[in-house]
Parts: C-alpha cells; sequence; structure tokens
C-alpha cells in the first residue's frame, strides 16, 4: 500500500524514475549528494505541517514548543560543528543566506568584491540579474590567466581603488583550497568586512579537509546539501555581535515562516558531520577527486588550473575539440550527469562553453574509492573523445549500471517515501 502512488500516480512515477536514475548512474555533479536515511526522514516529517515564524522562546504562533526544541538543537550543533560564535539555521537554501547578509551589513549602491560568475563566482556574487548585482555595486576579481589560481594581487589592487564595504570569498567551481586568511588580511586593510560563502567546500572543512572560514571572516554562509551532506537548505554563521542583524534580515527581512522539517533535517546532518567517520568521508571525497584529476590528465584531457584540492575539477573539453555540451550530453549517455561549465578566460557562451564541471562527493558517499575513480576517469575520457559513437556510449552506460549495483544509494530509493507501517 503506497498512498502517494495511489493517489498521484504521475508524480509517484516521475520520483521513482528519479531513485531509479540516481541508483543507476553516476551523480557527479560538483554541488550534489546524497543523504542518509535519517535526514530524509526527518525532511519528510509532520514538521512540514508547523508554522514557527519567529525564533525560539519568541515566535508569533502558537503550539512551538517541540520546534523550538528542534531549532535550538540545529543551532546549538552547529555552532558546535564549526566553532561559530552564532548561527542561524533557518534560510531556506544558498541565495536566502547570503541575501540576508547583505541585507545585514550594506545599504543600497554599496560597493562589494566578490568572484566572478565566468570564474567560479556564484550568482548571488553580484551577477546582474540577481538581486546582488541589482541591489549592489558588485566589482568582480578572478583567476591568474597562467595558473587559474585566484589572483591576490588584483583582489588587493581592487580593494585599495573601490574601498568595498564589503568582501564575499567562496565559488562554486574553483578546484583550489581557498586561503581565507589572505582574504581576511586584504579586507582588514581596507576597512571591509569578509564574508565567506563556503557552501561548496562546507563538507570538507567540516571534515578537517580544508581549512576553515570561521576564524577570519565576519559571516560565514552555506548551503547544507552540497558536500556537507545534508537537506537542500542554507545557514549562517557570524560573529555575536552581528547576530541581531543577521536575525532580523533572515526574518521578518527576506523570509516568513522556517521550514522546521528542514531545520530538523539540518540538525541530524551536523550531528552526522561530528561523527568520526565524516572525517573519512572528507578525506576520501579529496582522495578520490585527486585520482580522478590525475586518470584525466593521464588520459590526455586538460584541467583547469592543472588539477585540484578539493571535490571538483573543471575539464576543458576543447582540448578534445568539444564544446560543454556537447560534453555533458555524451556523458549523460553513458549515465554519467555533470554540468556544462564556464572556464576562466572562456571564449565561449555560457550556454555551450568549454568547459564541464566534475565532482567526487556523491560517489564517494556511496563508497566507491581510488579504483572505482580509475574506472570512472577511463570511461569519461573513452566517452569525451568518441562523443558520437552511440555503441561504445551504450556499452560504458551498461558497465557503470553493473558497477552502481555494488554501491546502492544510502538511504534506498525511495524508502523514506513508503509508509512506516
Ligand atoms: N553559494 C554558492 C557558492 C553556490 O555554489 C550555491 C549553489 O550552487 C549557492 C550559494 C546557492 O545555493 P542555493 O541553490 O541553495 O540557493
Amino acid at each position: 500500500m503506497n498512498p502517494l502512488a495511489q493517489q498521484d500516480p504521475a508524480i509517484w512515477d516521475a520520483i521513482e524514475a528519479e531513485g531509479r536514475r540516481q541508483q543507476e548512474g553516476l551523480e557527479m555533479i560538483a554541488s550534489e549528494n546524497y543523504t542518509s536515511l535519517p535526514i530524509m526522514q526527518a525532511a519528510g516529517s509532520v514538521l512540514t505541517n508547523k508554522y514557527a515564524e519567529g525564533y525560539p522562546g519568541k515566535r508569533y504562533y502558537g503550539g512551538c514548543e517541540h520546534v523550538d526544541v528542534v531549532e535550538t538543537i540545529a543551532i546549538d550543533r552547529a555552532k558546535k560543528l564549526f566553532g561559530a560564535e552564532a548561527a542561524n539555521v533557518q534560510p531556506h537554501a544558498g541565495s536566502q543566506a547570503n541575501t540576508a547578509v547583505y541585507l545585514s551589513c550594506l545599504e543600497v549602491g554599496d560597493t562589494v568584491l566578490g568572484l566572478d560568475l565566468a570564474q567560479g563566482g556564484h550568482l548571488t556574487h553580484g551577477m546582474k540579474l540577481n538581486i546582488s548585482g541589482r541591489l549592489y555595486n558588485f566589482i568582480s576579481y578572478g583567476v591568474d590567466k597562467e595558473n587559474h589560481r585566484l589572483d591576490f594581487d588584483q583582489i588587493a589592487k581592487l580593494a585599495r581603488e573601490h574601498k568595498p564595504k564589503l568582501i564575499v570569498a567562496g565559488a562554486s567551481a574553483y578546484p583550489r583550497e581557498i586561503p581565507h586568511d589572505r582574504f581576511a588580511e586584504i579586507a582588514n586593510e581596507v576597512g571591509a568586512k569578509l564574508m565567506v560563502d563556503m557552501a561548496h567546500y562546507a563538507g570538507l572543512v567540516a571534515a578537517g579537509v580544508h581549512n576553515s572560514p570561521i576564524p577570519f571572516a565576519d559571516y560565514v554562509t552555506t548551503t547544507t546539501h552540497k558536500t556537507l551532506r545534508g537537506p537542500r537548505s542554507g545557514l549562517i554563521m557570524c560573529k555575536e555581535e552581528h547576530l541581531k542583524l543577521v536575525n532580523r534580515n533572515v526574518f521578518p527581512g527576506t523570509q516568513g515562516g522556517p521550514l522546521m522539517h528542514m531545520v530538523a533535517a539540518k540538525a541530524i546532518c551536523f550531528d552526522e558531520a561530528m561523527q568520526p567517520e565524516y572525517k573519512m568521508y572528507g578525506q576520501a571525497v579529496v582522495d578520490n577527486a585527486k585520482t580522478l584529476a590525475e586518470t584525466l590528465l593521464s588520459a590526455g584531457l586538460r584541467l583547469v588550473s592543472g588539477g585540484t584540492d578539493n571535490h571538483l575539477m573543471l575539464v576543458d573539453v576543447t582540448a578534445v575539440d568539444l564544446g560543454g555540451k556537447k560534453a555533458e550530453e555524451a556523458l549523460d549517455r553513458c549515465g554519467i550527469t555533470v554540468n556544462m561549465n564556464m572556464i576562466p578566460f572562456d571564449q565561449r557562451r555560457p550556454a555551450d562553453p568549454s568547459g564541464i564541471r566534475i565532482g567526487t562527493p556523491a560517489l564517494t558517499t556511496r563508497g566507491m574509492g581510488i579504483e572505482e575513480m580509475k574506472r570512472v576517469g577511463g570511461w569519461i575520457a573513452s566517452a569525451l573523445r568518441s562523443p558520437d559513437d552511440a555503441a561504445m556510449l551504450e556499452g560504458i552506460r551498461g558497465e557503470i549500471k553493473d558497477m552502481c549495483e555494488q554501491f546502492p544509494v544510502p538511504a534506498g530509493r525511495n524508502s523514506a517515501l513508503m509508509p512506516a507501517n
């Protein structure tokens, strides 16, 4: 008996099919992962029924005594996990977290430095159509043309010239460790506040395999669903002195009632990230990325910055006479999901850029390791070299399906959706 399948077969069938896709293919989008079953249970729980505008102990709705417990636990765990002075666990997503921080420390028209979207930044770091680019005067910094590393000479020069009120560090497509201390030095010199958006590598910070921004930044924002491996949501951490304004700018500044089922799911994610085995997961994500990068390089592919220190790599597919769109499609036909991506100083358009972005978090969560990465690297290289060879792509798809059977997704295909009794 499955109430969802009975009531709404169209939606159930699509969920079923997505569960099958997640099990049978290789999920290599750098920002995706698989949550645990307890996280899915919380995300699908009765807490979705509850309104709780306000904060624990100060709500605008009755009946909040139980959700107050949940949110207090989530705040305490976020602070403990990352060593932060204060936390707000209500942002619905990473974009909302960033917007609330901007409202907390900027006036409309203020100047901010952020990483160029075309060089690895995020939409919320000043893209013209995003609220960040519409409300504030974002000046973009970038990476060095030769080595593709963050260009700190340029960042310091821009900071001295434009005197920003805020510097935003963090990226969506940067394959190297981000030195937060260098951003802090520049921010201190010009009297700017520092916000680090660690959405992509928060799980690596939690596992101790990437340096933490907490000692250096006034504000740290993150999503909770990427390397961190929690539910699809957001989080802000800050110095205690900034909390009052941050809280006010999450609610009522940018959001109404918090999604308490997601707050509960975040609390579980933070607890999971404090377990000893999480360190092994974080290390394995990085080790797997290194092996995959080496395999691709030795197959003759070109990587932005020549490799990776973290969970992702950017492959310049123009080296094999491809565009990003066709590369993404060829891999998709094999059952390997990646996304096309601009690379630094790209000469092509965003709709068909020069690169693809590949990440290892989701495969690592399934338990895949060094041997599997070598196989995956071989498949990727073959597919990119012969993207029109339908029979070969089909063959790879079959091999991938077989390998995936040995690495079931952690929560099972649809288990959280099945009734408990
Ligand atoms: N910040 C960074 C660096 C990201 O990569 C992303 C998502 O890709 C976000 C923020 C936004 O997160 P969300 O999609 O949850 O709004």
